[in-house]
């Protein structure tokens, strides 16, 4: 990959993004002010935000966040994002629903008022990248970009197409050839420029690499490659939003997507620092990833006991996580070892009787995403790995109107009729 780690927009000096304080090296502990910059120019390791948090008094912080609006900009004393974020024009996403899921719960063997789906099809562009897109884009105000871009599986293009529209910026995203019509037509739809590149997602993430460090992407502030910092912090929302939801708890469980891995480590993220502010009680929680069999590098990782994840190529209807070549997977494999958790995958006919086992217990249409993790969350279930009697979060993190194709054959009409009653009691229906 080609690494860039000279900033191109506004000096770093003129950004205010709130309690961020710096960015630091997950590798080497380096640290370097706020900019548009992802990597370390001492060892080449990932940079991530660094924060003077409001420590001290969790009573205050917490009547604080209650009192603020409904969406992930009650968090904002916690993000990279200025004091008057709220005010500024963008999408405004988060405090999606999170579902107590009796009816699933039952079908699975899981104690009644234990099983929670966190449903981020909820968000304003049916995906959970609304809320990692509006941490990027208050960075790129920052550092002064007028273009906003991205490498994208599907709904980071439409969250980017969107948000862009209502913040004023111009936008041109990058997907691959093949992608599902929806994906396709909600990235469209904004009035963005869509590029759709001949290749798979890891193709377009690298063909964005070189573009970044070409005069032709100069400018440009792309949401996960030199944005990535300020975009992963995003995530942190839905590790606050479940805890405070739960009523300032921690869940035992969580059932997690990866695709790069960032939401995953940075869920983790978010759950020490409330554990770090006095917002929750200490407590050891496990996080378990999951992948669609035809694109599981990391889980193939995490069983086969190694750190090192080897990339693959995609080829699965989970496509908003058919990544081959994951940025976080080591830090994944890292998290899930660390907290007791798992890294799983199931195959692309249980991606899709667990989207329809969402859909007739709980009435949630969930894109293949959200297949992955129900899937998954079974098979650890069956495989004594997740404790059926303790608090498990399962995220719904995409719509299933986005990925049709997944269940159309399946979910067609139950009988075509005449209109008459006649036909109706001859279709055997009315009992
Ligand atoms: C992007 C995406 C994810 C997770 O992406 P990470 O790169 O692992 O952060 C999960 N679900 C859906 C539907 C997505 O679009
Ligand atoms: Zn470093």
């Amino acid at each position: 990959m080609a690494v860039q780690t000279v900033a191109t927009g506004t000096t770093a000096a003129a950004a205010d993004l709130g309690p961020a304080s710096g960015l630091s090296c997950r590798e080497c502990g380096a640290t370097v002010p706020l900019g548009p910059v992802f990597a370390c120019v001492e060892c080449f390791g990932p940079l991530e935000v660094a924060y003077d948090l409001p420590v001290g008094d969790p009573e205050a912080l917490r009547k604080q966040i209650e009192a603020g609006p409904a969406n992930i900009w009650r968090y904002a004393p916690l993000l990279p994002v200025p004091a008057d974020v709220a005010e500024k024009p963008n999408l405004n996403p988060g405090w999606t629903k999170l579902v107590q899921a009796d009816n699933l719960a039952r079908e699975l063997g899981v104690e009644q008022g234990k099983l929670f789906v966190k449903d981020d099809s909820g968000n304003p562009t049916h995906s959970f990248k609304d809320r990692v897109v509006a941490q990027a884009i208050e960075a790129a105000r920052a550092f002064g970009f007028t273009t906003l871009s991205c490498s994208s599986t599907g709904n980071l293009a439409g969250a980017v197409g969107a948000a862009a529209a209502r913040a004023g910026f111009r936008s041109c995203v990058f997907i691959p050839h093949d992608l599902e019509q929806g994906k396709v037509v909600m990235a469209g739809v904004y009035g963005g420029d869509l590029v759709a590149i001949e290749g798979n997602y890891d193709d377009v993430n690298r063909f964005c690499s070189e573009l970044i460090g070409d005069p032709l992407g100069e400018g440009w502030g792309f949401v996960n490659v030199n944005l990535r910092p300020y975009y992963g912090e995003g995530s942190k929302t839905l590790a606050y939003e479940i805890c405070e939801q739960l009523g300032w708890r921690l869940p035992d469980q969580l059932v997690i997507p990866i695709a790069s891995g960032s939401q995953f480590t940075k869920i983790d993220k978010g759950l020490k620092e409330l554990i770090k502010l006095g917002l929750v009680e200490d407590k050891p929680y496990k996080l378990f990833g999951a992948q669609a069999e035809g694109c599981s590098p990391v889980s193939v990782a995490y069983k086969g006991g190694h750190d090192v994840v080897r990339p693959q190529k995609p080829n699965t209807i989970a496509k908003s996580l058919a990544i081959g070549n994951p940025a976080d997977g080591p830090y994944v494999l890292d998290i899930a070892r660390r907290t007791g958790g798992a890294v799983e995958d199931v195959n692309d006919e249980q991606v899709v009787d667990a989207i329809k086992l969402l859909a007739q217990t709980e009435g949630i249409f969930a894109e293949t995403a959200g297949g992955v993790t129900v899937g998954v969350t079974k098979k650890l279930i069956e495989a004594g790995l997740i404790d059926p009697s303790l608090t498990t979060v399962v995220l719904n993190t995409g719509d299933g109107l986005k990925t049709l194709d997944a269940v159309a054959e399946s979910s067609q009409a139950t009988a075509t009729i005449r209109p008459s009653l006649e036909a109706f009691r001859d279709a055997g229906l009315a009992h």
